[in-house]
């Protein structure tokens, strides 16, 4: 156990910012809900207690619930092993304190790409921990339309299978993979051709590549469905002839597919 916490400790620190800054969205709501409930006990009339108090009781049950989200997101990550009964207060602390830790980010001026990045890591890892193995006919890699060289005249979004493998984008690579691995791969311009492709394919599992914003909207979305994020490369800025590491994007899919040996 303590070898686990150290083999923890050790991993990129990165990856921490996402539950600092869940742990200090747990701390507001219970200074809060203190905060309320010593008001109740002052309180002037008897309305006004009442009030306080039923507030002060449902911001505790809700503190209890996201507490216990929190502390199974960092048992998991200890253990490295799913815990299938702590799965809903898991989803539910990602789900709703997400919002309130972009906003913490935010107060504590980090930047929301840096807290996206890390809920990224720490979501990756949590889908890893569940050990998902599946056929390569069961795993669909979602590309964004950036990706695509951007006077690329061939129409991929309607099928990838349209590229020319003219070498001038990640994709011509990308196929590679596809032809060795046997997944299904897309291209979407948006969230909607995305859930489209989803909705088609019925994938068991997701390696998506995408921007910090569009990963982690992507990975809510789509829960219960196993997400990977891959962050893309952007050498020319956001949303034009953008990349991804060919070896990343082989390692993610190899996590998830079964072995032959
Ligand atoms: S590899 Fe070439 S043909 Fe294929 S999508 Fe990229 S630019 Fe177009």
């Amino acid at each position: 156990m303590l070898k686990k916490v150290k083999c923890l400790e050790m991993r990129n620190r990165e990856e921490w910012f996402f539950l600092i800054l869940l742990f200090l969205t747990l701390i507001a709501i219970a200074i809060i809900a203190g905060a309320i409930w010593y008001l109740q006990v002052v309180g002037i009339t008897s309305i006004t207690r009442f009030i306080l108090t039923s507030l002060s009781v449902i911001l505790s049950v809700i503190l209890v619930i996201f507490a216990l989200g929190f502390g199974s997101i960092v048992l998991i990550l200890i253990l490295e092993r799913p815990i299938s009964w702590l799965i809903l207060p898991t989803h539910l602390a990602v789900e709703y304190l997400f919002p309130l830790a972009i906003f913490a980010a935010r107060l504590f001026g980090y930047s929301k790409e840096d807290l996206l990045r890390s809920f990224i890591q720490i979501s990756n890892r949590l889908v890893g921990i569940r050990g998902i193995r599946i056929k390569g006919e069961d795993l669909l890699v979602l590309l964004p339309h950036c990706i695509q060289k951007f006077d690329c005249k061939y129409k991929v979004t309607s099928d990838v299978e349209n590229c020319r493998r003219c070498g001038q984008c990640a994709i011509d690579k990308l196929l590679d993979l596809k032809e060795k691995y046997g997944f299904h791969m897309a291209v979407a311009t948006g969230g909607t051709l995305a859930r489209k492709w989803v909705k088609e394919i019925k994938p068991k599992a997701i390696v998506a590549v995408a921007c910090e914003r569009d990963l982690a909207s992507g990975i809510q979305d789509t829960y219960p469905l196993p997400v990977t994020g891959v962050i893309n490369i952007r050498p020319e800025g956001p949303c034009i002839n953008t990349s991804v590491d060919v070896d990343d994007m082989e390692k993610a899919i190899l996590k998830f597919l079964e072995r032959s040996d």
